[in-house]
């Protein structure tokens, strides 16, 4: 499996670095942004060093179904019966800043009602 050294989230993922984790499975972590910008602010971080959705291979989809299906299950442990919102961060015009795929689960007070406008 594809990993980078100097890669923060990598760091994170073999448990170099502290987080506080609230699943891991053998293909992903997830745990609590550092900071967070609604009551709940998860990382949903592939173990594989994916840079972004951008470099996503064909060999990758069962990878990402699986988080597709896991977004909601998380979101309803921690108590998010009303919704949450998902965002991929793609490249520096998207705003990513770390450049190991994840995905932003945020949820319950905080949240910004429909708009797209906040910056996570
Ligand atoms: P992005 O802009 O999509 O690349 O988001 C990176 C996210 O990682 C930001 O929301 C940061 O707050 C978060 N972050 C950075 N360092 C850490 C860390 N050590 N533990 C948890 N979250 C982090
Ligand atoms: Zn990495």
């Amino acid at each position: 499996m594809n990993t980078d050294p100097d890669c923060l989230f990598c760091k994170i993922v073999a448990g170099e670095i502290p987080s506080e984790q609230v699943y891991s499975d053998e293909q992903l972590i997830v745990f609590k942004d550092i900071n967070p910008k609604a009551a709940v602010h998860l990382l949903i971080v592939p173990r594989e060093h994916i840079i972004s959705l951008k470099e996503l291979e064909k060999k990758h989809d069962s990878l990402i179904a699986h988080i597709m299906h896991l977004l909601p299950k998380i979101a309803q442990e921690q108590g998010l019966e009303n919704g949450f919102r998902t965002v991929i961060n793609t490249g520096t015009g998207g705003g990513q800043l770390i450049f190991h795929l994840h995905f932003h689960l945020l949820g319950g007070e905080g949240l910004s009602g429909a708009g797209f406008s906040r910056a996570v």
